[in-house]
């Protein structure tokens, strides 16, 4: 029988989550169908009901609803518990088991482009859901340092606060940031400032930017925000959200199916996709 897997958010129209799946599906010849579900906050419980009742094979989670889905499953691990919020769930033999791939996801994406975290100074540019899940593993990695810069302080300091992995963190401001930037190797942003519409904003000023770091903007529409611009001509390497987007996809479709798959063919869908995005805007 077709198995039946999906995204949960609210909105939802635009998740690319369906086309990329779907088309897995389709080249690893599984019998399976991946459909987005709007989904209001109040009938979270009823759809989560809903889908283990039909015995789906697993679904996506995202915004509003990642943290508030996790009193409602049978069981979540140790990272996406640490972290508090659950992008991915699988179902386990009738138990449905959350997990958190956006971290990993990022991680991976990050690997492909450099040896890693290990040894690096870092700087994290946001406190959001986004920052929490890729503060929690790159602090795994054990950096030398991963400082949070943040329009609001104080949630960057709570960010370090509540991570349970020992590393050498500082909140600071976005100003405060900039100044000291020529001490970072690789540099995270993950506010929301850039993405479109608003594509002629950036979040801190790049005057100071060391040479050849690495910065990535988990943005990718657009693909090259105002910052990656701006640290392009300034020496810097590059590296859009794209990678992130599609390793947490793979990582969570390997959660589903135990197949690994083809992230080239992977970034190539969403490539095309984000085309017509930009052509509608
Ligand atoms: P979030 O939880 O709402 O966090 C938003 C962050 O942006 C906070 O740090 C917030 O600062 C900051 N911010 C927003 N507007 C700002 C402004 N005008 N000036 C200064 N700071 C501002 O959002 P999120 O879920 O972490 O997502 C953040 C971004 O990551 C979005 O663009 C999203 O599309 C992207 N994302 C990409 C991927 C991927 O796979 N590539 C995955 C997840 C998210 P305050 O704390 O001061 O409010």
């Amino acid at each position: 029988m077709k198995k039946l897997y999906a995204v949960i958010g609210n909105p939802i129209g635009h998740s690319m989550s369906p086309i990329m799946h779907n088309d897995l599906f389709s080249f690893y010849q599984i019998d399976a169908s991946y459909l987005p579900f709007q989904i209001k906050s109040e009938d979270l419980k009823d759809a989560v009901d809903g889908f283990k009742a039909i015995g789906i094979g697993g679904f996506n989670v995202t915004v509003p609803h990642k943290t508030a889905i996790i009193p409602l499953l049978d069981e979540v691990d140790e990272l996406a518990a640490s972290i508090g919020a659950v992008n991915t769930v699988v179902n386990e033999n009738g138990r449905l088991k959350g997990y958190n791939t956006d971290g990993p996801g990022f991680l991976k994406g990050l690997q492909a482009f450099m040896s890693g975290a290990a040894s690096k100074k870092i700087l994290l540019i946001g406190a959001g859901g986004a920052a929490r899940a890729i503060y929690f593993t790159l602090a795994m990695e054990k950096p030398e340092a991963i400082d949070i810069a943040n329009r609001t302080v104080a949630k960057a300091q709570r960010l370090i606060d509540d991570c349970p992995y020992s590393v050498k963190s500082e909140a600071c401001t976005l100003e405060e940031a900039g100044r000291k930037l020529g001490e970072y190797d690789l540099v995270v942003q993950t506010t929301s400032i850039g993405m479109a519409p608003k594509i002629a904003d950036q979040p801190l000023d790049l005057s100071n930017i060391k040479k050849h770091s690495h910065v990535c903007d988990i943005i990718y529409n657009p693909l090259e925000t105002k910052l990656l611009q701006d640290a392009s001509n300034r020496g810097a390497n590059v590296q859009n959200g794209i990678d992130m987007f599609v390793y947490q996809g793979a990582l969570a479709f390997e959660k589903w199916t135990g197949i690994f798959p083809d992230v080239e063919r992977m970034r190539e869908n969403v490539l095309k996709q984000l085309g017509g995005l930009h052509v509608n805007r």
